[in-house]
């Protein structure tokens, strides 16, 4: 390869148009050639300073989100840093202009220029006393960058420097558009058009990266081998277009059920690869391929014919031990013997598959017992109304206090209990307690609120209304004490929607839990019955005691009111971040600067006490 640095000594004038004719014709070569765009900018920024009178360079080319990066320069450092990574409101200087307006931006006397803001004095002070920038046109004719020339003196460039400076520009701008474009056919490689997924090329290196990420010690990678049952036959009976609609919909289907961490492929025609990031065990790879396959199950319309479709899966997981093909066969041997025990089933990998079953039977069994001995309880976690600082309500967390394991979180049962059908069990058990207990703490605090979760099943049990007004009723707790915390996967269907206004009409509250980390937006909560916005502790990051530094939750907080919603922010751990939710007039907080989730008797002893925040 003809990959040369520039090395083009100057010349005098009467050459000057040569010289540039020899500048274009090398670096087209080797741009051809493949030279990586940075040296050929290296190059360039090079040219720049060699034949502009006492100059530096830089070429500036900003990213997909809005990130400028000084791909080359040789600009004091200090220059640098106040461009490179910067944010969009900070941006400054001729660089800046050329590239949002798209012109050549000619700055004679930094020291006055007002592009130059703030920066003006360091740019003085390093020397830099004027610029010059044009932007560099990228495919599509969309400007992707700019290329900026600043000089030792406040002046302007002569012909002959312009002359350099236009061609440089437009070498700059054709390296620039060469790489989006190997940029755009490798993202063409990557993809598979049919269903958008990533295909098996990049997926060894995933697996390498996830595994070294993930701990030694048991399973932490779980790997999902999804292979279409008969799509032969689709295809012979219905056409190949047939096929490719069950094709893209089961990748859809199988997207549907995944978390953002997981990463799936099309791994051959009829198959699919799930990698399911930081997994607890066997049983969680277990059920993230049962949802799979009930997903699947649904019925799909294809040109008027109505078709159900099945999918083996063979399950592998590995930890940070595992070389990435091995679990990728392992994978592919369970898909196997899945198929062999018939259309639509589930298989682990080998030696996984006794321990696998056993371990789980044995959970359900254990937590069975629990429900019929009485080793649940209920703990509460006190919600402040930040504008009194006092105890307002609280939310009941229901608790394992597992003989030998200790108090175990709802995290660790409340899955085995939806798999083994105990949920309800589980559900009826909380309200009941929960409600129970309520009422001793109405009596101390005039007009409290006791929350409740429901996870998203329990809101399609047509009898869920029933038990909770038994409960109240029993009890004699007023309706308006209750507020019920539901997740937005449960909203999902137009019955749900309507237990929950009938609900509401009878005086219970209503709370959307997690709220940021589904997908729905505030418009979508706005057609709900649902009176209260429950802040996930995700969005305080950043949070100041001014009501700064937390954009999200801000606008979140701000559209809610708008909506005539209350909001409440969990996860509240310091001062600053209780100042910052003042600040920004938040309803309700909730999280451990005001208290841990405890028995009943600990926060009847905090209320006693009557603290203020
Ligand atoms: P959730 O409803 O979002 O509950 C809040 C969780 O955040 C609780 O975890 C609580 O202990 C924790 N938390 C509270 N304050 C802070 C804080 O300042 N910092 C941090 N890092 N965490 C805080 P927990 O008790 O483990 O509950 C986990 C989830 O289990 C709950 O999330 C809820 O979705 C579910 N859950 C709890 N009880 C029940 C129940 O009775 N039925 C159902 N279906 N689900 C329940
Ligand atoms: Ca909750
Ligand atoms: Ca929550």
């Amino acid at each position: 390869m003809a990959e040369e640095a520039i090395d083009l000594v100057r010349e005098p004038d009467p050459h000057h148009r040569e010289w540039l004719l020899q500048l274009r014709a090398q670096t087209a070569t080797n741009i051809a050639d493949g030279r990586r765009s940075e040296l050929v900018f290296e190059d360039l920024v090079a040219v720049l300073a060699d034949r502009i009178d006492r100059s530096y360079a830089a070429i500036v080319i900003i990213c997909e989100d809005d990130v400028p990066r000084v791909r080359a320069s040789n600009a004091p450092v200090p220059i640098n840093h106040l461009v490179h990574g910067s944010d969009r409101s900070r941006w400054f200087g001729a660089w800046s202009a050329s590239y949002t307006r798209n012109v050549d931006t000619i700055v004679p006397e930094i020291a006055v220029s007002s592009l130059y803001r703030e920066h003006r004095k360091t740019f003085v002070e390093h020397g830099l006393l004027a610029s010059r920038a044009a932007p560099l046109m990228g495919r599509h004719a969309i400007v992707g960058g700019s290329i900026v020339v600043m000089l030792e003196q406040a002046r302007l460039l002569d012909s002959d420097e312009i002359d350099v400076f236009e061609e440089v520009a437009s070498l700059a701008a054709l390296a620039l558009r060469r790489e989006q474009e190997r940029d755009e056919i490798l993202d063409r490689l990557r993809y598979d058009p049919l269903t958008g997924l990533e295909n098996r090329d990049g997926l060894e290196d995933h697996l390498r990266t996830t595994l070294n990420s993930s701990r030694m010690d048991g399973p932490a990678v779980g790997l999902l081998f999804v292979d279409i049952d008969d799509l032969t036959l689709i295809n012979d009976s219905l056409g190949h277009s047939a096929g490719d609609l069950v094709i893209s919909t089961t990748a859809n289907r199988i997207r549907e059920q995944l978390m953002r961490s997981d990463h799936v492929v099309r791994f051959g025609g009829d198959e699919f690869i799930v990698v399911l990031d930081q997994i607890d065990s066997i049983a969680d790879a277990r059920t993230v391929a049962e949802r799979i396959r009930d997903a699947i199950k649904e019925p799909l319309e294809i040109e008027g014919t109505v078709l159900t479709t099945t999918v083996s899966i063979g399950i592998a997981t590995a930890n940070a031990r595992t070389p990435p093909l091995q679990l990728i066969d392992e994978g592919h041997a369970a898909v196997v013997r899945a198929k062999q025990n018939g259309r639509g089933s589930t298989a682990l990998h080998d030696e996984q598959l006794d321990a696998g079953a056993s371990d789980r039977l044995g959970r359900e069994q254990r937590l069975q017992h629990a429900l019929e001995d009485g080793e649940l309880t209920v703990f509460w976690q006190p919600k402040i109304d930040l504008q009194t600082g006092k105890i307002a309500g609280a939310e009941a967390l229901v608790r394992w206090q597992h003989p030998e394991k200790g108090i175990l979180g709802p995290d660790g049962f409340i899955p085995t209990a939806e798999r083994a059908a105990l949920i309800d069990e589980l559900t009826d058990w909380v309200l009941q307690q929960a409600i129970g207990e309520a009422v001793t703490l109405t009596e101390h605090v005039p007009g409290f609120n006791a929350a409740i979760n429901l996870s998203a099943t329990q809101l399609v049990r047509p009898d869920i209304n029933f038990v909770i007004a038994a409960g109240l009723e029993r009890f004699g707790l007023p309706a308006e004490a209750l507020i019920i915390e539901l997740t937005e996967s449960s909203l999902a269907n137009q019955d749900v929607i309507e237990r929950l206004d009938e609900l509401r009409n009878n005086g219970v509250k209503l709370a959307i839990d997690d709220f940021g980390t589904g997908y729905s937006s505030l418009s979508y909560v706005r057609s709900l019955p649902v009176g209260i916005v429950k802040i996930d502790r995700a969005f305080l990051v950043g949070l100041e005691s001014d009501g700064s530094g937390a954009p999200v939750l801000a606008a979140a907080v701000a559209m809610a009111h708008a909506l005539g919603k209350s909001t409440t922010v969990e996860g509240i751990e310091t001062l600053e971040q209780l100042a910052g939710l003042r600040a920004l007039d938040v309803g309700w907080g909730q999280g451990y600067l005001f208290a841990e989730p405890a028995p009943l008797d600990a926060l009847l002893n905090q209320i006693e006490d009557n603290p203020t925040w």
